[in-house]
């Protein structure tokens, strides 16, 4: 089995070590081409929203991509991934694929607690380690979307369909549970 990851800016490497610990082969997304491989899953991994929308117009991936999601391919937006995800941004004019019915807050934790790790349950992965990084959080969400993980009573953590996003970071801590859980959601 093979899960794309969207590897032209942010924390793309570090997914794909995840995903090889699980023996699961990652597929770098950087140009159009890498998309006529065969994979049964998308990561779109942390870094900068902005900078990530851009170049996903720019090296013409959007367009293939929102297909992909739209027809139920399974996608996990981490941080920034999630911004992507998001169908609304609160304090952001612009939105991307716009595919996942939740509002999010973009730096939602200001800059004093712009980085913080802490250990939270995720419903069906269990307690994990979760790393905070400028991270987002999902204000509201729609009909249908199901709440995965709070911490503090903020939303860092949702399902909707074949879409998974999430504020944190897993992929920079060495616990393996949510890809685990993502790439056995691919398998259904
Ligand atoms: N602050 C970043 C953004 O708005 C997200 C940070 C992250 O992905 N770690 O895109």
């Amino acid at each position: 089995m093979k899960i794309a990851v969207l590897a032209v800016q942010g924390a793309f490497a570090e997914h794909i070590d995840m995903l090889k610990k699980l023996g699961v082969e990652g597929i770098e997304i950087r140009k159009k081409r890498d998309m006529e491989q065969d994979f049964s899953g998308i990561i779109l991994p942390g870094g900068e929203s902005t900078v990530m929308g851009k170049l996903l117009k720019e090296l013409d991936l959007y367009d293939t991509l929102l297909e992909k999601i739209n027809s139920g391919m399974p996608v996990l937006g981490t941080c920034a991934g999630l911004i992507l995800l998001a169908k609304k941004l609160s304090n952001h004019g612009e939105t991307y694929f716009g595919t996942l019915p939740v509002t999010v807050k973009r730096n939602a934790y200001g800059r004093q607690l712009g980085s913080f790790n802490t250990v939270a349950n995720v419903t069906g992965v269990g307690e994990i380690p979760m790393t905070f990084i400028r991270a987002p959080y999902i204000e509201e969400v729609e009909e249908g979307v199901e709440v995965i993980a709070t911490v503090d009573d903020n939303i860092v953590g949702v399902k909707y369909k074949n879409q998974i996003g999430i504020s944190f970071h897993p992929e920079v801590t060495d616990c393996l549970k949510l890809h685990k859980y993502f790439v056995e959601n691919t398998e259904l």
